[in-house]
């Protein structure tokens, strides 16, 4: 299994540690690729965009390619906080000039809407098909504020969808990298991802 993480920009490496636990979890060899290229897209998996700042990442993935390339080819992929952004198809105020790369899952995101890098909280988060609670941790987090026909939510805080999948692409507005806790990145490559 070979899984890419975009490497522009934001949590790479942290990703890039789950899904090494993971791969001693499962026994099951992972290669973890940092792409930075369309040309690298070709022959992986399934594909991360970690957490940073999603303006960046954006234009970097559709500047680079990456994004049409993503989409031509209907990679799997896991958007987290920052890429998750990058995934909804519809952003709250969108500022001028920003145009939102990936448009995959049918969903309205506000920006930072739970509030600045002060703010940052951690909550248990109950999520679909896991049999125990997850500690989410959320940095300014965009807020899930609409969920569209085709998306199913997986876990939500406060009545807001904090986990949303939709066919093959999956967001968290949380950080799962950031935790010990490999659940979500395992659900991400065994259910999602197909060799
Ligand atoms: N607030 C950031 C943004 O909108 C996302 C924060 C994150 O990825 N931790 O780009």
């Amino acid at each position: 299994m070979k899984i890419g993480i975009v490497s522009f920009q934001g949590s790479v490496e942290e990703h890039e540690s789950s899904l090494k636990k993971l791969e001693k979890e499962i026994k099951r060899k992972i290669e973890v690729r940092r792409i930075k290229r369309e040309s690298e897209l070709s022959d992986i998996h399934g594909i991360i965009i970690p957490g940073g700042e999603s303006t960046v990442i954006s234009k970097f993935l559709i500047e680079s390619g990456i994004a049409e390339k993503i989409k031509s080819l209907s990679l799997p992929i896991f958007g987290t906080c920052a890429g998750a952004i990058a995934l909804a198809k519809r952003i709250a105020g969108e500022s001028k000039g920003y145009e939102n790369p990936l448009k995959l899952i049918d969903m309205k995101v506000e920006r930072n809407a739970y509030g600045r890098q002060v703010d940052s909280f951690e909550a248990e988060l109950r999520i679909k098909f896991f049999d125990s609670l997850f500690r989410g941790v959320f940095i300014r987090a965009p807020r899930i504020v609409e969920i569209g026909k085709g998306a199913e939510v997986l876990s939500e805080l406060h009545g807001n969808a904090v986990m949303v999948k939709q066919k093959n692409a999956l967001a968290t507005v949380f950080h799962p990298e950031l935790t010990d806790d490999v659940r979500v990145h395992k659900y991400f490559v065994e259910e999602l991802c197909a060799e």
